[in-house]
C-alpha cells in the first residue's frame, strides 16, 4: 500500500491518475469536506460534469457503483467503495466570493476555488475552466417539497473514506475545504492514497 499524502487544512493539491489507478480519499479526523475535480489528461477541456452525471446516473446521491461523467459524456471515475454515502455535487467550490457572501465578518480566504486554480495551473487548466466540484463528504440535503438546499456538517467520522477508480487518464484536483459551514466550523486535513492499478480494491485504507 502506498503511503498516504496529506493535504493541510484549507489547501489543495493536483496530481495525475492513469487508467485503472485507484484513488482513496480519507477524512482522517471527521467532518471535513474535500472538493474533487477531474479532467481528461489528453485534453483538459474535457472535465467532470455534475449535470451529465445526474442525468446518466439518475440520482444526485452518488455512492458506490456510480460513475462520474464528463461534459463530453465519457466516464471518468467509478466510485468503488464509500464508507459515508453522503456527498454533494450541486454546489461550486468555495471561493473568495463565497466568503464575502456568507461570511462578511470573517477574514477572506481564496477557498477551494483558489486552491484548485493554483494547483491545476501547471496542467494548463485556467480558473474559468473549473467546473462544479464533486464535494466529498459534503452534506447538502435538498428539501423534497421546496427544493431548498442547506449545508450541514459532514456525516463522516475519522477514518471514513471514498475510493474511486480512474476510467481514463486524468488530472485530479483535491482540497481540504476552507468554508465554515461545510466542515462544522473547524478546518482539518484530508489524506489521499493512489494505488497504481492497486490490487486491494474494497479493503480499508
Ligand atoms: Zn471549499
Amino acid at each position: 500500500m502506498t503511503a498516504a499524502m496529506r493535504i493541510a487544512p484549507r489547501t489543495g493539491a493536483a496530481f495525475t491518475l492513469n487508467t485503472g489507478d485507484i484513488l482513496t480519499v480519507i477524512d482522517p479526523e471527521g467532518m471535513q469536506v474535500s472538493d474533487l475535480l477531474a479532467f481528461a489528461r489528453n485534453d483538459v477541456r474535457e472535465a467532470i460534469s455534475n449535470g451529465r452525471t445526474f442525468d446518466y446516473e439518475e440520482t444526485i446521491r452518488l455512492t458506490t457503483g456510480n460513475i462520474l461523467w464528463s461534459n463530453r459524456s465519457k466516464p471518468l471515475l467509478e466510485i468503488i467503495a464509500d464508507s459515508v454515502g453522503v456527498h454533494d455535487f450541486l454546489l461550486t467550490p468555495c471561493s473568495i466570493d463565497t466568503f464575502r457572501h456568507f461570511y462578511p465578518d470573517k477574514p477572506e480566504h481564496r477557498g477551494c476555488f483558489g486552491n484548485l486554480a493554483e494547483a491545476l495551473a501547471p496542467f494548463g487548466i485556467a480558473p474559468d475552466a473549473l467546473p462544479c466540484a464533486f464535494n466529498l463528504f459534503m452534506n447538502v440535503p435538498v428539501a423534497s417539497s421546496s427544493g431548498a438546499v442547506t449545508v450541514l456538517p459532514p456525516l463522516s467520522k475519522g477514518g471514513d473514506f471514498i475510493r474511486l477508480r480512474a476510467l481514463t487518464d486524468l488530472v485530479v484536483g483535491l482540497t481540504a475545504c476552507s468554508a465554515y459551514a461545510s466542515n462544522g466550523g473547524t478546518f482539518k486535513p484530508i489524506d489521499y492514497v493512489v494505488d497504481r492499478h492497486g490490487p486491494d480494491q474494497g479493503s480499508r485504507p
